[in-house]
């Protein structure tokens, strides 16, 4: 399928034009960016492996009527994706304390919560998307009340639907970002999850061992990171035919 025009540039990913009005091409690059882009790399075969899980979690969420922006995957680093207009945000869904909020509130990373929290940042790098209160949200127009009731229903339904995908193949769901767009179909608007849902936006841990199985690999300088996405894609079932590399060898 010929790509349109570039349209964004992304840290990880690529947006061209779509074949048809309303569609866009996502492409999946193989960098890797931590701590705002401070630290950098290019991580062999992340892309293709991205795609693929990004495809799996989108295609489930979609079979259990979470609507999103995946129509198909195009080749190994591309798939096609319905526009829509990104609200300005990172949802954040934790169900352990890790991160960010272990080091804000003194938890120890691991430490279950009472119940899922959401919280939510402001999508502006060169403000490091600081955490805001929904309060901010609401005053600044960034979105409605009634938007944010949906936006915590939807987030809450991809967390449960992924913590039970992973749980399954011996993974801990411990936290998770998603962005959420806007489509209109008439003059009516709809919420959807876009962007992507991948290790690089998620905490993994293996169940037994602990082991992580997400971006911290790279962030903290843990080991490799394609063998630790290529770990959670074997488990699932969606590893690339002839491996990440391999697939990469053919699309580059
Ligand atoms: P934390 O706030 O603890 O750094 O991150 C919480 C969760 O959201 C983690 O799973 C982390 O990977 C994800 N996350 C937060 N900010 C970003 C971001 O800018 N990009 C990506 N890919 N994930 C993010």
């Amino acid at each position: 399928m010929a790509r349109g025009k570039k349209i964004y540039e992304g840290k990880a990913k690529t947006l061209y034009e779509g074949p048809e009005p309303g569609t866009l091409i996502q492409y999946f690059k193989d960098d890797a960016t931590a701590f705002n882009a401070e630290k950098k790399a290019v991580v062999d075969g992340k892309g293709v492996l991205n795609n693929r899980l990004s495809e799996f979690f989108m295609e489930g969420l979609n079979s259990i009527g979470v609507p999103n922006h995946f129509i198909k995957r195009l080749n190994m680093r591309e798939q096609l994706i319905r526009q829509c207009e990104i609200v300005p945000l990172e949802v954040i869904v934790r169900n352990f304390a890790a991160g960010s909020m272990s080091k804000r509130l003194g938890i120890e990373e691991g430490t279950r919560l009472p119940r899922p929290i959401i919280e939510f940042s402001y999508k502006d790098d060169d403000l490091g998307d600081p955490l805001v209160p929904e309060e901010y949200i609401i005053a600044f127009g960034w979105a409605s009340q009634q938007d944010m009731d949906d936006i915590v229903a939807l987030a809450l339904r991809v967390n449960d639907f992924m913590a039970g995908v992973m749980y399954g193949v011996g993974i801990k769901l411990i936290d998770f970002k998603i962005e959420i767009g806007r489509v209109w179909e008439g003059d009516f608007m709809r919420l959807i999850v876009a962007d992507e849902i991948s290790p690089d936006s998620c905490r993994l841990w293996d169940i037994e061992s602990g082991q992580k199985l997400d971006k911290d690999v790279f962030r903290r300088d843990l080991g490799n990171l394609t063998d630790a996405y290529t770990e959670v894609a074997r488990r699932l079932g969606v590893l690339p035919t002839n491996g990440p590399a391999a697939a990469n060898s053919v699309i580059n």
